[in-house]
C-alpha cells in the first residue's frame, strides 16, 4: 500500500466510510434496483406483466425504455453529487453500473446516443451528465457513441407545468446531425426518467430522420 493511501484512504462519496470504490458495497446494496414486473414498453413498475395504462392510451415513439433503479436514497444522492457538485468519478462509476445493466438486457443496438444539453446549459454545468454515462455504457457494450443529436431549445423545469405545457415545452427541442445513424438501432441514454417526455421527443426526432428503432435507458426513474 502506498503511503498516500495509508494517510488519505479513498472514501465512499455517499457515506464517507473507507472504500476502494467511489460507492461502497454497503451503499450499493441499498440502491432500489427495479425488479419485478415493469411495463413492456416504458418500463414503469406495474402490478402484473403487460403494458401500462399510459402506454395503452398514448403509445410512445420509443420501442422500449428501462431504468436501473428508482430515483431515491443512494442513487438520488449519487446523481445529485455527480451533476451539481461535478463529481465525475461518480458519473463514471454510475455509467459502468448502467452499462452492465444494459448488457443484461441483451438488446440489439448499433449506436449509443446521450440526451444532449443545450449550449447554454452545457456552459453552466461544464459537462453533459448523460454523455459521461453514455461513454461508459459504450465502453462496457463495445458499441460506438454518437454525439449527433443536439438540443436546440432548453426546456424549463417541468415540475410546475401541466401536461399541455410540458409537451409544448419539449416540442422540437432536438435536431439530428449525424447521417450515419440512418436505418440503425439507437440507444438513448439519460440520467433520470421523469415523465418520459424528453425521451419521447428525442425518439420522435430520431424516427423522423430515418432511425430504425429507438430504445432508451436511464439510471433512475421518478415515480
Ligand atoms: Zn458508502
Ligand atoms: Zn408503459
Amino acid at each position: 500500500m502506498l503511503l498516500k493511501e495509508l494517510l488519505f484512504p479513498s472514501r465512499c462519496l455517499i457515506c464517507k466510510k473507507i472504500s476502494k470504490d467511489v460507492i461502497c458495497n454497503e451503499c450499493l446494496s441499498k440502491i432500489s434496483v427495479i425488479k419485478g414486473p415493469v411495463c413492456e414498453i416504458c418500463g414503469s413498475p406495474i402490478e402484473e406483466e403487460g403494458i401500462c395504462y399510459r402506454c395503452k392510451i398514448s403509445p410512445p415513439y420509443f420501442f422500449k425504455a428501462r431504468s436501473y433503479a428508482l430515483y431515491d436514497g443512494v442513487i438520488r444522492i449519487a446523481i445529485i453529487r455527480f451533476k451539481f457538485e461535478k463529481k465525475k468519478d461518480l458519473g463514471i462509476f454510475l455509467g459502468k453500473l448502467l452499462g452492465e445493466f444494459v448488457l443484461e438486457l441483451a438488446w440489439n443496438i448499433d449506436f449509443i446516443v446521450p440526451i444532449p444539453l443545450s449550449k447554454e446549459r452545457l456552459k453552466i454545468r461544464g459537462f453533459n451528465q448523460s454523455e459521461v454515462l453514455a461513454l461508459e455504457v459504450s465502453r462496457v457494450l463495445g458499441i460506438p457513441m454518437s454525439l449527433g443529436l443536439i438540443r436546440i431549445k432548453e426546456t424549463k423545469p417541468s415540475i410546475n407545468l401541466n401536461i399541455e405545457e410540458r409537451l409544448d415545452n419539449i416540442n422540437r427541442a432536438f435536431l439530428l446531425e449525424d447521417h450515419n445513424l440512418k436505418n440503425k438501432k439507437v440507444l438513448l441514454v439519460d440520467d433520470v426518467y421523469t415523465t418520459g417526455a424528453t425521451t419521447n421527443e428525442a425518439s420522435k426526432t430520431l424516427l423522423e430522420r430515418g432511425i430504425k428503432e429507438v430504445r432508451a435507458i436511464t439510471l433512475a426513474r421518478e415515480l
